[in-house]
């Protein structure tokens, strides 16, 4: 997706350990223009599924997950980092924290995640492919059918994307980083 490349070429910023920084316009403060533009291209590639819900982790991925959500008129869905108090029953999953470095639980509401739903897991980030584990886990435990996974970028050279098709679910992402070696941000073109 050309305007987000170019975007993540422009104001994009690279640091130790294969981080890329984009909290100028994705997820610290977020360009709404583009998070639609995201949001289009995402719905575009999967138009010929039948989903009935989409799913996030949050914090970063509500962003795109909301407006795929608005513009699709389907219910969106975001795994908690901690358990509410008022949540009763509840399916659970560990998930490795690529940025923090440590183990964190998530978890959603049996309510919202059953073997009804079809859906479709949406992030900003694809890196070793942890976040979207955890969703498959939750998947699985509720009998849900993960229909497709969608993100605004992938850093290749972690290769989440093979765990997503290993476990048989389709992987989707709107710019591709080849390397963020030497603090330089190579994107497949
Ligand atoms: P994964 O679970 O695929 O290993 O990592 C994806 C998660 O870690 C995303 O939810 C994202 O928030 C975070 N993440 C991974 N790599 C980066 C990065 O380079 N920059 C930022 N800002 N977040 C990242």
């Amino acid at each position: 997706m050309k305007t987000l490349i170019d975007r993540i070429l422009k104001e994009g910023k690279c640091f130790e350990g294969g981080i890329l920084k984009v909290d100028k316009f994705i997820n610290h403060q977020m360009d709404p223009n583009l998070m639609k533009q995201v949001a289009v291209e995402l719905i575009r590639r999967y138009a010929s599924t039948d989903i009935n819900k989409i799913i996030t982790v949050e914090a970063s991925g509500i962003a795109p997950a909301i407006m795929m959500g608005f513009l699709l008129d389907l219910p969106v869905v975001f795994a908690k980092k901690k358990k509410p108090s008022t949540m009763v029953d509840m399916l659970s999953t560990t998930v490795v924290s690529f940025t923090k470095q440590r183990e964190y639980h998530v978890c959603i509401s049996s309510e919202y995640l059953t073997k009804d739903d079809k859906v479709l897991f949406v992030d900003d980030f694809l890196a070793y492919g942890n976040a979207a584990k955890g969703i498959i886990d939750l998947c699985r435990q509720a009998g849900a059918e993960l229909v497709g996974t969608g993100f605004i970028i992938e850093k290749a050279f972690q290769n989440g994307r093979k765990v997503i098709e290993e476990a048989g679910v389709r992987c989707e992402s709107l710019a591709i980083i080849e390397s963020l070696d030497n603090c330089e941000i190579r994107i497949r073109q």
